[in-house]
């Protein structure tokens, strides 16, 4: 056990030093290169050959074909392990993980969300609609 004079100036130093944690979320540590963060979905390069769905590892993927060569997607995000396995697996770069982690909420069902089709100009697709 330290004596208290050693233990007094190692307090008296600490107070001088920079915290080694973050204030979070005031301050955001951003994320490194190869981080999996939430799964988006790039409707327009979808060929729905279904393979994400086959290989995701808790069912969270739903493609479904809106009309000839269109295809949207549901993601129960509340149930995803980012585990990647989807973007592993698409042939097409359809899906990719994002840097985005901040996903806590109160409201589990708005985790579950709705890839729309965009009009074609556009390249990226954002959920648009919550699944209840
Ligand atoms: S694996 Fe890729 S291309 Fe195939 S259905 Fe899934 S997202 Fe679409
Ligand atoms: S990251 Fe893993 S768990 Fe989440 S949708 Fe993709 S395959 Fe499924």
């Amino acid at each position: 056990m330290k004596k208290p004079g050693k233990m007094l100036s190692e307090v008296l130093k600490s107070l001088f030093k920079k915290p080694a944690t973050l204030r979070y979320p005031y301050i955001k540590e951003k994320m490194p290169k190869n981080f999996r963060g939430l799964i988006n979905f790039i409707q327009e390069k979808c060929i729905g050959c279904k393979i994400c769905m086959r290989d995701c590892p808790a069912n969270v993927i739903n493609i479904i074909k809106i009309a000839d060569k269109k295809f949207e997607a549901e993601f129960k995000n509340d149930q995803c392990l980012f585990c990647a396995q989807c973007v592993e697996s698409c042939p097409r770069d359809t899906l990719e993980v994002t840097p985005e982690y901040e996903l806590a909420t109160l409201d589990r069902s708005s985790l579950k969300v709705r890839y729309h089709a965009k009009p074609d100009a556009e390249t990226k697709t954002e959920p648009q609609v919550e699944i209840k």
